[in-house]
């Protein structure tokens, strides 16, 4: 189903992109909405792909959404901070 590894809301704390975007598959009503919100409704390790899921369209009252990390304001220059602390042994 992904491709790669799946990104979490936490995953975008501390990174390039803050947000994350959320459109509506029925109307294509789209809105963008701060990371640090959802974890407080989620928790750090909810996936951003599956925020759509517990979202509903405000327009249209659809629950067919998706989302994605917010990468518009940003660019392809994606920056990498992320430094993964690999296990000793
Ligand atoms: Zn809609």
């Amino acid at each position: 189903m992904a491709d790669g590894r799946a990104t979490e809301l936490w995953d975008l704390i501390g990174g390039a992109v803050q947000d994350v975007e959320v459109w509506c598959n029925a109307c294509g009503h789209h809105g963008v909405v701060a990371t640090r919100g959802l974890i407080d409704r989620f928790g750090s390790h909810h996936l951003v792909g599956a925020v759509a899921a517990r979202c509903r369209c405000r327009r249209c009252g659809s629950k067919d959404l998706d989302s994605r990390p917010d990468w518009r304001d940003r660019g392809p220059g994606v920056v990498t901070r992320h430094t993964p602390d690999e296990d000793r042994g």
